[in-house]
């Protein structure tokens, strides 16, 4: 397998290119991945038995699209495929830091900002499909915000929480009071990271934020700062850099519970647990107004 993958890295880069050494790196919730290095390059390759391989193409697109723009720093991806029966992902090697300086965190607020403004579409969705964790993610091209985010986020993931035996309310009610209470708000589609919690976004030794792991799709910006939000926040100072270069509309507060649905819905389906009662929690509050 990893033969097959050195010679991939080399069709893609035009270097040859031979694994000399090969590290496991922690950290990851789904795949295994490695630090795999050879002359003076390193590379990050995770890799995953049992999945379809589509499912990296999709995030190497959506790592490209973000990547594209200019703005923030994301692994550049290098090539992705299957080999002996797994999937596999290669991408550029970010050498992540311990800690980081309240000065990064304004940076990564700005530039993040920067990515929802330059990566601007004319509808909401994404050129395909992909995965929010190990969950598909449905993307059909929508003209309005409220129809996309109530039936391709909150329906799509409560019919999957009924499926796994979750007591929730009749998606169709759902998704009308959810169509209701953004019916009001129209953002322009942004690029989004869609997956943005504190395991997702880090700083590199050289002081420079970066994004890994999307779930990108053009969305409302607010999603991604929703989520920053999901479990304890981000520092103040991501805030305040992403409000200076692009301040959050005042409705925002109201929202954010709403879009945070989506990611309790999302880890009930993968892990279950306590997440179920935090979506009803919404979900009542919703369905009473
Ligand atoms: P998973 O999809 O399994 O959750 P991630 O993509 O989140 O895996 O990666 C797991 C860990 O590997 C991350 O927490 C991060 O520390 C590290 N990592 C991810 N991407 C890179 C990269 N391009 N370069 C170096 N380390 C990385």
């Amino acid at each position: 397998m990893w033969m097959q993958i050195a010679v991939a890295i080399a069709r893609a880069t035009g270097t040859v290119f031979e694994i000399e050494s090969r590290r496991p790196v922690g950290g990851g919730s789904i795949a295994q991945s490695y630090a795999i290095a050879g002359g003076d390059r390193t590379f990050f390759c995770k890799f995953q038995r049992g999945v379809d391989p589509d499912v990296f193409a999709a995030e190497a697109l959506g790592l490209r699209a973000m990547f594209d723009t200019h703005t923030i720093r994301v692994p550049e991806p290098i090539c992705w495929g299957a080999a002996e029966g797994a999937a596999y992902f290669v991408m550029e090697w970010l050498s992540f830091g311990r800690g980081a300086s309240a000065a990064a965190w304004d940076t990564m607020g700005r530039q993040l900002a920067a990515m929802h403004r330059r990566g601007a579409s004319d509808r909401f969705g994404w050129e395909r499909d992909n995965t929010i964790g190990a969950t598909p993610q449905v993307n059909p091209w929508t003209e309005c915000w409220a129809d996309f985010f109530a039936e391709h986020r909150i329906g799509y993931q409560l019919q999957l929480a009924r499926q796994h035996g979750g007591d929730f309310p009749d998606p169709d009610r759902a998704i009308a009071a959810v169509r209701s209470a953004l019916s009001w708000h129209q953002p322009q589609p942004s690029l989004v990271h869609g997956d943005l919690w504190s395991g997702n976004a880090a700083v590199t030794t050289d002081g420079e934020p970066a994004i890994l792991d999307p779930a990108t799709h053009y969305g409302d910006r607010e999603v991604d700062l929703a989520m920053t939000e999901l479990f304890g926040g981000f520092p103040a100072a991501f805030y305040r850099g992403y409000n200076a270069e692009w301040p959050l509309d005042r409705g925002y507060c109201e929202r954010k519970d709403l879009y945070n649905l989506y990611h309790f819905l999302n880890h009930f389906n993968l892990f279950g647990g306590s997440y179920g009662s935090q979506a009803r929690h919404v979900l009542d509050r919703l369905l009473q107004t």
